[in-house]
């Protein structure tokens, strides 16, 4: 009988272990896509939903090549999957784990419901180096700071090798009904804001393997010492690619040991704080919307100042380096990380606006938006997240920008009125508010 692979967040054909075992299975294949929309999922944000046409159609096409089939269906997964299992005459189901709370609640519920109708069913590990449960301090708690938190996961085996991408995989002789995959009307027609990132970026597996080889031939070496220039764009730039699964973790992991198994340990690290954000999503499922550390809950924010949010998103703050990060991100939906540290801390510090604001904002607006990273690294900014900086340091907007744009080549790209004779004006006073925050900090760290 038929196998069923139900691509999620794993949109490849190379490396993806759902895929691997329904050929071991034998027979015929058919993948499934389900847009789902409801059932207390957060829905996709503008650039997500850009990004995930454009991979989609890149799957499809990887599959069709192979001889496989890619289906597309809109709504429940818990009616969908069944249905579709129903029409396809599968006998067996496989999918990769995913580790938001829905999520899992989500797929146990699928599991035990095909199980009980006969189906055969499996998930595997696939988007993660290292399993959450498999992480634990002595104790048996998650970690809740970085560096044991890495060095416990360095110690455990090294990550699996990568599968290869299968030559074949046979499709199914009746394919059930698809959804056409423009009708989602995941991309905007009128206005198209996405023209930037439609020239910045190509979606889909190819270009992702292409860009991975890219970044390890011409920028891994210098890493260590570019990766805090945003002018230098030498970082990976794989995030997005990661987080709709067009590369495994395992793949770039193995790529960069190999190229340069001496001096990859810097990198390696960053894909270890993608772990953490995410172990510590799977440990704390509300992370997007309440503050890991309880405290913060007494934080006393001000009334929100909407046209100070409104500026903020534009990026018309009147700070060049925030101004160019936000507009940057408005254009291509992606910003450097230095940057995307540097306007959030003038978000929450300057501004004194909630995190979850900014976390909304990027949530639209980031290509890589996903539930762990996105508000894990949020929190680690706003001081109320796991290992987080500590809330006295507040980046100054001004100094960041000599340090790290010390010939305004990204201010020159991006936000190019702050070097004229008479540059914008701050819309706050950065000295001020950096007080202002710092006595709203005490209130919360005092009534502990
Ligand atoms: P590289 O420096 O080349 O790193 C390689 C990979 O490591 C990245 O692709 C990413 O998968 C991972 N990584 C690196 N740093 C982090 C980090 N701090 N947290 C988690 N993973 C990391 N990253 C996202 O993938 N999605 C998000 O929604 C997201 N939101 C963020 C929000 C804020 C406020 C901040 C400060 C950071 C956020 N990041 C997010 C983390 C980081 O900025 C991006 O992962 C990074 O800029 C991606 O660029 P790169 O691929 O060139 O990174």
């Amino acid at each position: 009988s038929p196998s069923l692979v139900w691509f999620r967040d794993d949109l490849r054909v190379a490396d993806n272990p759902a895929l691997h075992v329904a050929l071991e299975r034998g027979g015929p294949i058919m993948g499934l896509y389900v847009l789902e929309e409801s059932g207390g999922i957060r829905p996709l944000g503008g650039a997500a939903r850009w990004w995930l046409h454009g991979s989609l159609a890149s799957l499809a096409d990887e599959l069709r090549a192979r001889g496989s089939t890619l289906v597309l269906r809109r709504g429940d997964p818990a009616t969908v999957v069944p249905a579709v299992v129903d029409e396809l005459g599968a006998g067996a189901v496989f999918w990769n784990r995913r580790y938001g709370g829905i999520e899992r609640g989500i797929d146990a519920g699928i599991k035990a419901a095909l199980r009980a109708h006969g189906t055969e069913v499996a998930s595997f590990s696939a988007s993660l180096l290292f399993e959450p449960w498999t992480v634990q301090t002595g104790s048996g708690t998650p970690y809740a700071v970085f560096t044991p938190f890495w060095r416990a996961c360095r110690s455990l085996p090294a990550p699996r090798a990568p599968q290869p991408a299968p030559d074949t995989i046979p499709g199914p002789s009746a394919i059930p009904r698809s959804d056409d995959l423009a009708a989602w009307e995941l991309r905007p027609a009128h206005p198209d804001w996405a023209e930037g990132l439609a020239e910045l970026w190509e979606p889909g597996e190819p270009a992702a393997t292409a860009r991975l080889a890219q970044f390890l031939a011409d920028d891994l070496a210098d890493y260590d010492r570019a990766r805090d220039e945003p002018a230098a764009e030498s970082t990976a730039r794989l995030s997005p690619r990661l987080r709709w699964g067009e590369l495994s973790p395992h793949q770039v992991w193995h790529a960069a040991v190999q190229h340069r198994e001496a001096d990859a340990s810097r990198f390696l690290s960053e894909l270890g704080w993608r772990e953490f954000a995410w172990h510590t999503l799977f440990h704390f499922p509300d992370l997007a919307t309440k503050n890991w550390r309880a405290e913060f809950d007494a934080f006393p924010w001000p009334r929100l100042n909407r046209d100070h949010l409104a500026a903020w998103q534009r990026g018309r703050t009147g700070v060049a380096l925030v101004d160019a990060g936000m507009r940057e991100l408005w254009r291509t939906g992606f910003m450097h990380n230095r940057v995307r540290m540097v306007t959030a801390s003038f978000l929450v510090k300057n501004l004194l606006i909630d995190w979850r604001h900014g976390e909304e904002w990027f949530w639209d607006t980031l290509v890589d938006a996903d539930a762990a990273s996105n508000a894990f690294n949020w929190q680690w900014v706003a001081g109320s997240g796991a290992d987080a900086a500590p809330y006295f340091r507040i980046f100054n907007p001004e100094r960041q920008r000599d340090r790290f744009d010390p010939n305004a080549e990204y201010i020159r790209r991006w936000a190019p009125e702050h070097l004229a004779a008479d540059p914008p004006a701050p819309i706050v006073d950065l000295a001020g508010t950096r007080r202002q925050a710092l006595d709203a900090y005490d209130a919360v760290t005092h009534a502990r």
